[in-house]
Order: structure tokens, then sequence, then C-alpha cells
């Protein structure tokens, strides 16, 4: 099956219908297809879109960012965590390097601190507004490494 990389422009609203994050200020959203880089729920939509196609797509909390799961809240002692004056609400990376997931404090008590590993949209119904910017076939290149090339892809 050849796969396609498709460039587009979005503004993601939450269940509120506060908007939570948009590509309009900046460079479109670059993906390589079938790889897993965008929401399945969006993915499937966009998928046989054309340039200059708009659509409403609705995603359920299930296609976007998964449910919470309760076991990856936990506590841990302040003494155990690398930095200090942690706040409820920072949200810092769980490890190392740059491909460690993301946690949250949700709560600090004078000994610990509770930290959500949820992605932050877990549990929420969201909506994207989308423009199709660009689609065109994955190079030889793009499909080795995975990933899209070129502006608004990896550059390197
Ligand atoms: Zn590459």
């Amino acid at each position: 099956m050849s796969q396609k990389i498709i460039s587009f422009h979005y503004t993601l609203t939450g269940p509120d219908g506060k908007t939570l994050d948009s590509s309009a200020d900046g460079e479109p959203l670059t993906f390589l297809e079938g790889v897993g880089q965008v929401i399945p729920g969006l993915e499937t939509e966009l998928s046989g879109m054309k340039v200059g196609d708009k659509k409403h797509i609705k995603v359920k909390a299930k296609d976007a960012y998964g449910e919470k799961h309760p076991d990856n809240i936990v506590e841990v002692p302040l003494s155990q965590m690398p930095t200090r004056g942690i706040k409820a609400g920072d949200r810092f990376r769980a490890g190392q390097d740059s491909h460690s997931p993301v946690v949250t404090a949700l709560k600090v008590t004078e000994t610990h601190v509770t930290l959500d590993g949820n992605h932050p949209l877990a549990g929420m119904d969201l909506a994207f507004d989308v423009e199709i910017t660009e689609v065109r076939e994955a190079t030889k290149d793009e499909l080795a490494h995975g990933h899209a090339h070129g502006p608004g892809g990896h550059h390197h």
C-alpha cells in the first residue's frame, strides 16, 4: 500500500468548546500515513481528503488520547523527585530523554506529590477543524525512517 505525506492546518477544541491548540500561527502539521503519528480518529478522516479540503472532525476520547487510567496516577515522595519546588499543575518529563512521557503534578503535600502520567487530553472528546495544505507520496527515505521530512517534518 502506498503511504502518503499529509500536511494540514488544525484548530483543536475540547468538550467545552475552548480552543486547546492550533497551527494557525505556525507551520501546518505534517505526518506520514499509517504509522500512528496522529491519533487514530483523526487519521481515518484525513486519509482520502484532498488539498484545500476542510472538515470538522469529532473524535471520541477512545479514538483520541484514550481514557484516563487510574493506574497512571501515582504518589511519589518529594525526596525522590529530581527537582524541588514542584507545584500542582507543573508538567515535566518522567525521564532524561525527550521521548520520556510527560507527567502532570496533580497535588503536592508537605511530603508527597501526586503525578498523573495520563496524556493531558486523555478522557476528552475532541473536535478538529482541519484544512489540508499538501498531500504527496512518501519518499523512500521517509518510509525507511518512518516519518515525514521537510517543512513541518523532520530536518536532518
Ligand atoms: Zn528521517
